[in-house]
């Protein structure tokens, strides 16, 4: 039988043409670069990304070329997120805080033929720039009047180059399976690996984010969650999906920069653990209120439950423990309240709120053992978790085989158990396990548990060798002030919810954690630290 519907391609410039038709004068605000925070909308947000595409196209942009931005979440990325893509082009989102060899490596793995880049982190480009032959063009984000001195010969100022151009521009049109952005996984071992998204992947993961529960047009929404880290949590395209007005909170990250913008009347906000952490302290010593606030999506890392506590009991703002990753465009599972939920009790409700929720529509997950056996769920057996989705990887850029397995399964390097009803709890990376006596001891469940003690800011497991039971878990602390946690006390805390085979054998006290450029513990270089520091650590 011939089917009677359309051809629509899912591509994202649609997105942005829908929230200018229907939602033109929907707020968005924003932090500038240059400074003072701006107000602007939909409506103009648009007019400037076709503004922006038609300046590309001047510049001799073809389809399918690869523009690099290393920018902060402002307004005028938006425009630039729209604009790449509307003009053909594949936007490769750059994460400042990446060592200058691995950003080199990704500019000239992904073959980046423009850069576009924010005022203040030009150095970074400028000590590069050398190693970067592909680079033809270099794009400043700001005026004329912020223009800055540069050893970079011919750098291109934005407003300038989109000011002159024509209205109207008609985006560049073609199949929805075209490469729309790239991200590159952080890589703690090895090369970064490219994830190359489509126009569909991120289309149809955009509706999937928009179908769970998240957000409406009534929202104000800020992504704290950069736009360079694993596609910017989808929020510049669920955003003007659901018509939703925006604060872009710019460069500044400290607490104090971000209840500024919370401020605005922000609804929802998006963010990694230690963002809040330090947020909630902030609001504790200044003895202020979250009035505006409704929701705030926990990811990237787990959440301890004292943050979810916090923000529920005492500023009344509901916590959306979420769960993704690069490769899955990022979103995995997201801890909405279902009607069940609500019902709940608030221990029970908090129980829940330590899993990371169930996968949306389009999302897939199975549990297997290393021999590859698919395991019950039970909410007890944990396993290695894969996936499959319309927006999981398949296949790394430029990689010879498929990143997944012959059922097209995608190994997510993550240990969960799942419970009946999906929740999914997860309680590590699968090469962070701890291995005690046969049994696996939870490094997350540790962390979590004592982040809980006031005094706590970081925490982190780690397995140490040990004669008889193979592995025994340590924790390594970073204390919240100048005065350190008693030892005997986080232990204390730590025995109310573990037995005592599960308790770390020592607590050591770090005046600092290593972090990845996504400010997640690296305990790779945590572990090389201990091994420096005398212990036997395999690495
Ligand atoms: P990067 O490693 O570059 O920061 P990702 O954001 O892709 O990039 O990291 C994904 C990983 O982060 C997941 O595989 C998982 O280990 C961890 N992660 C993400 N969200 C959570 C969460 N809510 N709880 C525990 N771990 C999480």
């Amino acid at each position: 039988m011939q089917a009677s519907m359309q051809e629509f391609p899912l591509r994202v410039s649609e997105i942005i043409d829908h929230a200018a038709l229907l939602h033109p004068d929907r707020p968005v605000f924003g932090r500038s670069i240059e400074g003072p925070i701006l107000e602007t909308n939909w409506r103009d947000i648009h007019t400037d990304a076709k503004k922006f595409a038609a300046a590309l196209i001047s510049l001799g942009l073809k389809k399918g070329d690869v523009v690099g931005v290393m920018a902060w979440n402002t307004p005028r990325h938006l425009s630039v997120w729209y604009g790449i893509p509307g003009a053909g082009g594949i936007n490769h989102t750059l994460n400042p805080r990446l060592f200058a060899d691995q950003l080199v490596y990704i500019i000239n793995h992904a073959q980046d033929r423009f850069l576009m880049v924010d005022f203040d982190l030009l150095p970074i480009i400028e000590n590069i720039i050398d190693q970067l032959p592909l680079v033809e063009k270099i794009i400043v984000m700001t005026d004329r009047e912020h223009m800055p001195d540069s050893n970079i010969p011919d750098l291109l100022c934005y407003e300038e180059l989109i000011t002159p151009q024509p209205e109207g521009f008609d985006w560049v049109q073609g199949d929805e399976t075209e490469a729309c952005g790239i991200c590159y996984t952080s890589g703690t071992t090895g090369d970064p690996k490219g994830v190359v998204y489509t126009h569909r992947s991120n289309v149809l993961h955009a509706m999937a984010n928009c179908a769970a529960d998240s957000a409406s047009s009534n929202d104000r929404i800020m992504p704290v969650v950069p736009l360079f880290h694993a596609n910017g949590w989808s929020i510049a395209y669920s955003a003007p999906m659901v018509g939703a007005s925006m604060v872009m909170p710019g460069r500044d990250m400290t607490p104090k920069g971000l209840f500024e913008m919370l401020e605005l009347g922000v609804t929802l906000t998006a963010a990694v653990p230690t963002i809040w952490m330090q947020l909630l302290q902030y609001l504790e010593e200044n003895n202020l209120q979250l009035p505006n606030l409704e929701k705030v999506i926990i990811g990237g890392a787990s959440c301890p439950r004292s943050v979810v506590e916090t923000f529920q009991n005492k500023y009344d703002v509901q916590v959306l423990h979420a769960w993704g990753m690069t490769e899955m465009s990022p979103l995995g599972t997201i801890c909405s309240f279902k009607p069940e939920i609500m019902e709940m009790d608030a221990k029970n409700r908090l129980d829940i709120q330590e899993t990371v929720g169930h996968a949306p529509f389009s999302v897939s997950l199975k549990i297997s053992d290393d021999a590859g056996t698919e395991l019950p769920w039970d909410g007890k057996t944990q396993g290695r978790l894969w996936t499959k989705g319309a927006a999981v990887v398949k296949r790394y850029l430029k990689q010879d085989n498929d990143a997944v397995d012959a059922n097209g399964w995608f190994d997510t390097g993550d240990m969960a158990s799942i419970t009946p009803q999906g929740y999914v709890r997860i309680t590590d990376r699968s090469k962070d396990v701890i291995k005690s006596g046969g049994e696996w001891i939870s490094s997350i469940a540790l962390e979590n548990c004592a982040v809980g003690h006031p005094l706590v800011a970081e925490a982190a497991a780690i397995g140490v060798p040990h004669p008889k039971w193979d592995e025994r878990p340590i924790l390594v602390i970073i204390a919240a002030g100048d005065t350190l946690p008693d030892k005997s006390e986080i232990m204390a805390l730590m025995a109310q919810s573990f037995a005592k085979w599960q308790l770390p054998d020592d607590i050591i006290f770090m005046d600092e954690i290593p972090h990845t450029a996504t400010g997640k513990i690296s305990k790779l270089l945590l572990r090389k630290k201990l091994a420096d520091q005398g212990y036997e650590l395999p690495l």
